[in-house]
């Protein structure tokens, strides 16, 4: 009778009550337990007044908390919203107004915002209660969670995600990916994002495994945790894997427990598939979105090899197309908008009926605002965002190629590119390029370094050298800022 994702705890706690769910420092929690804990917390939240399709929020860095609520939440009938804690108190205090959140789990050391109820984790034990087990009748239709979009084009979007898009988004990632009873999954992206909730946790909670959870991102850490707990799957983003493969550590760290390394969610450069390929470890890319539960195509780990840089075939259970403006199908090696529609798409934003609206095309299909090529055996290769592409002298640049040639530059640790207005040729290229430690690049070096690796029209004309790139709290790189600095002088 419950269809929703409530039950899973109990149903875990049944199968497999000794094996450890949750590992968070010295902490180990078994399957048996976090039902227990997750009970009682339901209690507190029902005592509060949480009741079917309230919202309940929870702000912070990684902690079992944060699984304990999402699941508690889960069992009333409520809508789980995960905060960025990256963002400012204005931004938080936004999202908490428009989510309507009656509850607010949080870590004391986060700004302060303001909920009805407000719950510092250091009172967080305190406030449970005796265990209940509601039995609110939850559907696939029903809302989950509201996942707030990374905010990389702009202000991050409010995506409902039904209990329906997560259990179809698990079964297709499942399909994809051999996530065993034994895994030993590193959570080391932020839980408040799709990627570490929906495609790390929740498919480690399905098949029983162990999620390990860091708090939040550092290099050396990373290291430390996979060695201590010989961690074998885990996500990251394009910024995080470069980090490893740049770290003094990263030729002596013991890897041999890693099974597979799953990416997405930013355009990986093809030197650092090179990379982790040179080092003997399984680099898969998946692509998708938070709209989207997130997966849409995936590459298997047995084929990235032979399609490597391919972000692989649309998902077991979902339709993706590639499709020129007037929305008829692209020829394969041509480059047109991706569309998704399947079990796993969102119902839409939350509050926002013109967001939603501007979101699909006739049929259903959900826009991306992403291009990508298909080649003649179907696999996806995605080419950048619409947005980010800019036209010089007439011809379509996509920044990703751009990034991903100066990213062979043996002295370059992080790169990003946009495009800048520009008199004679409409708009040009603008790249800011952070340095590989110990590395003395020059602006001067970058267009020299590309002569023989792109057109000519693809070279930024400015370059920039910078100590560090602004970030998502999902460690994507952000362009708005970048593309309101001042012009370098040329070089
Ligand atoms: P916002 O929608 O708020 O601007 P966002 O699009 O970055 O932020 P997410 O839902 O976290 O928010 O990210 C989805 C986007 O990430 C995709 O639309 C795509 O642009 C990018 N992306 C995901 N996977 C890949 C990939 N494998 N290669 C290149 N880009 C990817
Ligand atoms: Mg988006």
């Amino acid at each position: 009778n419950n269809a929703g994702l409530g039950s899973w705890p109990a149903r875990r706690a049944a199968m497999s009550p000794g094996r450890t769910a949750l590992i968070f420092g010295k902490r180990r929690v078994t399957y048996a337990e976090l039902h227990q804990r997750i009970a009682r917390l339901a209690a507190a939240l029902h005592s509060t007044g949480v009741r079917r399709g309230d919202r309940v929020a929870y702000l912070g860095p990684n902690h079992p908390a944060l699984v304990e609520t999402m699941f508690a939440s889960w069992q009333l009938g409520a809508v789980f919203v995960p905060l960025n804690f990256r963002l400012t108190a204005g931004e938080l205090s936004y999202q908490l107004r428009h989510s309507g959140a009656r509850v607010l789990i949080h870590d004391p050391a986060m700004p302060p915002v303001d909920a009805a109820v407000t719950v510092p984790l250091d009172a967080y034990e305190e406030f449970l209660e005796d265990p209940i087990h509601p039995d609110e009748p939850v559907g696939p239709a029903d809302a989950a969670c509201i996942l707030y979009t990374s905010g990389t084009t702009g202000h991050p979007k409010g995506a409902v995600l039904t209990h329906g898009n997560l259990v179809w988004n698990c079964v297709n990632l499942l399909v994809c990916v051999d996530v065993a009873s034994d895994e030993m999954t590193l959570l080391s992206a932020p839980l408040f994002h799709v990627a570490a909730l929906d495609q790390c946790l929740l498919p480690t909670f399905l098949k029983g495994g162990t999620s390990v959870i860091m708090p939040s991102w550092d290099v050396d850490g990373c290291f430390d945790l996979i060695e201590e707990h010989r961690v074998t799957w885990m996500f990251g983003v394009s910024t995080m894997y470069a980090g490893l493969s740049r770290s003094p550590r990263w030729a002596s760290a013991d890897l041999s427990s890693v099974r597979s390394l799953m990416t997405g969610g930013a355009p990986v450069p093809a030197a650092l598939i090179r990379r982790y390929q040179e080092r003997g470890l399984l680099f898969c890319q998946g692509y998708g979105m938070t709209e989207t539960a997130p997966g849409a195509t995936f590459l298997e780990a047995r084929e990235s090899r032979e399609h490597a840089g391919s972000a692989g075939l649309p998902v077991f259970f979902a339709q993706v197309r590639c499709v020129r403006p007037d929305l008829t199908d692209t020829d394969p090696g041509e480059p047109g908008e991706v569309l998704v529609r399947g079990p796993n798409v969102t119902p839409g934003y939350w509050d926002d009926p013109e967001a939603t609206a501007a979101a699909f095309v006739d049929g259903g299909w959900f826009r991306s605002g992403d291009v990508a090529i298909v080649d003649e055996a179907g696999h996806f290769h995605i080419v950048d965002r619409t947005k980010d592409m800019y036209i010089s002298g007439g011809e379509n640049v996509y920044p990703a190629e751009v990034e991903a040639a100066i990213f062979e530059h043996p002295g370059v640790a992080e790169v990003a590119v946009v495009g800048v207005p520009d008199q004679e040729w409409g708009e040009v290229g603008q790249a800011f390029v952070v340095p590989r430690q110990g590395s003395a690049l020059r602006p001067d070096d970058v267009p020299a370094f590309l002569r023989d690796r792109l057109a000519r029209y693809k070279i930024p004309r400015y370059v920039d050298v910078v100590a560090d790139l602004p970030k998502t709290g999902s460690n994507k790189i952000r362009k708005a800022p970048l593309r309101a600095l001042p012009l370098p002088e040329r070089s």
